[in-house]
């Protein structure tokens, strides 16, 4: 995909369609495209920051705040307890979106989520 560096940015402005889950003035959240399990959601940073260590205290705080909450709702609506937050880092750390982005996996059970594994 050419233009994959605004992909999130283009979601959040509503340009490309999305299930949204969540939104605030600074954190938006979604279901995954191609989900690991159902319930898989990214939770991203509106405006752009293609990794972790770029992202300023307050948007990484306001991410912090609602992973938690999230994950609560999540594990709710899919009726599933155990659970991954993913975030990938770069290209060779399997980052194909340069916005970053906080995976929420439910695992229903151990064969749900094949694609994960260490
Ligand atoms: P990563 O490998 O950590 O960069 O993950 C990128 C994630 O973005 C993958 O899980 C994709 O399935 C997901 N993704 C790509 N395009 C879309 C889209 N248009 N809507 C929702 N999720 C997407």
């Amino acid at each position: 995909m050419s233009d994959i560096g605004s992909l999130f940015e283009k979601i959040v402005a509503g340009k490309i369609p999305s299930y949204k889950v969540y939104e605030d003035d600074l954190v938006f959240a979604f279901l995954d495209i191609n989900p690991l399990a159902p319930g898989h959601t990214l939770v991203i940073p509106k405006k752009k920051y293609e990794t972790l260590d770029k992202v300023p205290d307050e948007t990484a705080a306001a991410i912090g705040k609602v992973l938690p909450r999230l994950a609560r709702a999540i594990m709710k609506a899919t009726e599933c307890k155990d659970y991954n937050i993913l975030q990938n880092n770069g290209t060779v750390a399997h980052q194909f979106v340069p916005h970053v982005h906080f995976h929420i996996i439910p695992r229903p059970n151990a064969k749900a989520g094949l694609g994960l594994s260490w």
